[in-house]
């Protein structure tokens, strides 16, 4: 899972390089197509079957969601702008095994409440790392984060989950970002050899979503922005390792 894991990260360093005003998401897209290419890597997202009935399967290797988008939007012509946050998120299988990593990353200079709520979201997929290696069931970690999100004023999206991830990307049982009624029947226990993709999504508004006509793209119901930070992250007997370690960090 580290050499999965490691590509993912090298997609988001790529990207990250690459994020500029005038660059479309499509471009992006492409950049990413061409180093899982170069790798023979499988890219997980390309022809996930729509949610929606009748709609297309996922078209691209990555999901870009831009502002008040919150997952699985299709990158294309967009081009960003200055001010605009835009959550990219990536999956690739390589040698039998899966990564899974997103992230919110600015373009430019943005404003004040935008890089707060950034600063939010990054905290509390840290919070949960950390609370995954010190807690014994995950209900105690979803405690902690949809506390931590509901202190600083945000939403935390309820129709989406993380996941536990090994062979396959999504793999039993779910792993919510909040304690949910149905928390009980789902709770697990934390113990050595658990790998998930925890995935807390944030929004500056109301926790609802609604998707766009396109049959995918998520988007805050209230319009306001959304951010997206995920680790693929195993639990060992020394504690939690991010095996997506580096997402998010400036290039080398
Ligand atoms: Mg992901
Ligand atoms: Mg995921």
């Amino acid at each position: 899972m580290r050499d999965a894991c490691g590509l993912v990260v090298e997609a988001h360093r790529l990207v990250r390089s690459l994020i500029q005003p005038g660059i479309t998401t499509g471009e992006l897209d492409a950049a990413v197509v061409e180093l899982y290419r170069r790798y023979d890597a499988e890219p997980l997202f390309l022809g996930v079957p729509c949610p929606a009935e009748g709609g297309p399967p996922f078209p691209a290797v990555t999901c870009i969601s831009v502002n008040e988008e919150v997952v699985h939007g299709i990158p294309g012509r967009r081009k960003l702008v200055e001010g605009d946050i835009v959550s990219v998120d990536t999956g690739a299988r390589l040698h039998g095994w899966c990564g899974d990593s997103a992230w919110t990353y600015p373009v430019g200079k943005v404003a004040a409440d935008r890089q707060a709520i950034l600063d939010a979201g990054e905290e509390v997929l840290m919070l949960a790392i950390s609370e995954f290696g010190r807690r014994s069931r995950w209900s105690e970690v979803a405690g902690e984060m949809e506390a931590f999100a509901l202190s600083r004023g945000y939403g935390v999206v309820r129709d989406f989950v993380g996941h536990a991830i090994g062979r396959e990307m999504h793999e039993d049982p779910q792993v919510p970002n909040f304690v949910g009624d149905d928390m009980a029947e789902q709770d697990f226990l934390l113990q050595p050899g658990l790998v998930l993709a925890i995935e807390p999504m944030l929004n500056g508004g109301v926790d609802e979503v609604e998707v766009l006509p396109d049959g995918w793209t998520v988007v805050t119901e209230d319009r306001q922005p959304s951010v997206h930070f995920e680790h693929t992250v195993a639990l060992t007997a020394e504690g939690p390792v991010i095996l997506t370690a580096g997402v998010g960090a400036a290039s080398p």
